[in-house]
């Protein structure tokens, strides 16, 4: 299924045409947005990464594994990186009060990494164990935007989880604006939303502060458009800094595979936090979580790209690693190879798309 952000609360695998309108041009000039030259030959990566999607939302809960305290904190769907340092936060007030000693983190992807940062702000030693370390985690593959796009099925999650998803997200999105910069690849970008997208739904459940454009103050071939700011991590330069981070602190990293919980009852610490993303479906029999494939089309740097849309062909997130195209929201597809047919597509919507920018000079 092409377009994931639309297709996703809309249920159709419709892929809008780019919607070009009389008059439309993309000289150089016509618009303050610099359109994207979205071309095949500038295509730099293709990938695939497996969401980790529950309907009724993350889990963020505590429970006893043996004579150890084992906390819960995976399931994020397509919001894993906006709602890191959240849920990290609320993992942590469950497990570390009344703890002494070492703790174990699983996970080494966005959230592991924010998990074991806030046990080491809060004195304690970590050791991280994971079966696959960064750059090979799916927190790589996401496009980084801060936005809690896809955490989980409107309807389907309860009041206590509502309240546990508003505090994730505050705290994420002011530990965040502290690490803008260069040293983490966090920065703020304007970005475009075509108003019936579920995207601009979801900015009510969302701090920034948003703005209707008129017709003559953006060149995008939708009826109506949303103005927000908002920041994008640079996922490759966030998690390696954060790798950095825990090693200066003392944290160790052990890469190792747990099969059953009976593995992780026999390590050494008696705190133990699971950041294991999808790996919890089959490690802890979570049959509520399910793999959502996203496939992405990355373009070569366009430094002169600086906004961010989402709606028409689907988004556009200009990194300095890339031009991120998407996307797919493809349920229950565990395959990560991505598909040639679908990137074309995914090229060309947003060809056609960029060829039909209004001129608003
Ligand atoms: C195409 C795409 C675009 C996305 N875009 C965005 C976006 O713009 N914004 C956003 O906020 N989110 C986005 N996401 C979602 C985001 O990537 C995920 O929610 C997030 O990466 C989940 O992080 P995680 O740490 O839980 O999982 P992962 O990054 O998958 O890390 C899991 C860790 O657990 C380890 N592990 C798993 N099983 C075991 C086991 N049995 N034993 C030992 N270790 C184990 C793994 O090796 C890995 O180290 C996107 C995702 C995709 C695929």
């Amino acid at each position: 299924m092409l377009f994931d952000r639309r297709t996703f609360a809309a249920g159709s695998a419709a892929l809008l045409s780019g919607c070009a309108t009389v008059g439309t041009r993309r000289d150089s000039g016509c618009t303050p947005l610099a359109p994207v030259i979205a071309d095949q030959s500038r295509v730099i990566r293709t990938m695939a990464g497996l969401r980790p999607y529950r309907r009724s939302g993350f889990v963020v809960r505590a429970d006893q594994l043996g004579e150890k305290r084992l906390v819960h904190n995976y399931g994020h769907g397509g919001a894993g990186i906006t709602l890191s340092w959240g849920t990290a936060k609320l993992a942590a007030e469950l497990g570390l009060p009344g703890h002494g000693g070492a703790v174990a983190v699983l996970g080494c992807g966005v959230v592991g990494l924010s998990t074991a940062r806030l046990v080491q702000e809060a004195g304690f030693p970590v050791t991280i164990y994971a079966a696959a370390l960064p750059p090979d985690t799916t927190s790589n593959i996401a496009g980084g935007q801060f936005h809690p796009f896809a955490a989980y099925h409107p309807g389907e999650v309860t009041p206590a989880f509502m309240v546990q998803f508003a505090r994730a997200l505050d705290y994420s999105w002011r530990r965040y604006q502290i690490m803008v910069g260069d040293d983490y690849g966090v920065r703020w970008l304007p970005t475009y939303v075509e108003t019936d997208s579920p995207e601009a739904k979801t900015i009510a459940t969302f701090p920034p502060i948003n703005r209707m454009l008129t017709a003559a103050e953006h060149p995008f071939p939708w009826a109506s458009t949303l103005r927000y700011d908002t920041m994008y991590v640079e996922t490759g330069r966030y998690l390696r800094q954060m790798i950095r981070d825990v090693q200066i602190a003392g944290g160790k990293i052990e890469v190792r595979k747990f099969a059953t919980p009976a593995d992780i009852a026999a390590l050494p610490e008696a705190l133990v936090f699971n950041c294991t993303g999808l790996g919890s479906r089959d490690l802890f029999g979570d049959t509520d979580l399910h793999p959502a494939r996203g496939q992405l089309a990355i373009l070569e740097p366009q430094p002169e790209v600086q906004y961010a849309f989402t709606g028409g062909p689907g988004y556009m997130f200009p990194r300095p690693d890339g031009i991120i195209l998407g996307g797919t929201f493809e349920v229950d597809q565990w395959d990560t190879t991505p598909d040639p047919a679908t990137i074309a597509r995914i090229v060309a919507s947003h060809q056609r798309f960029f060829a039909s920018l209004r001129c608003t000079a």
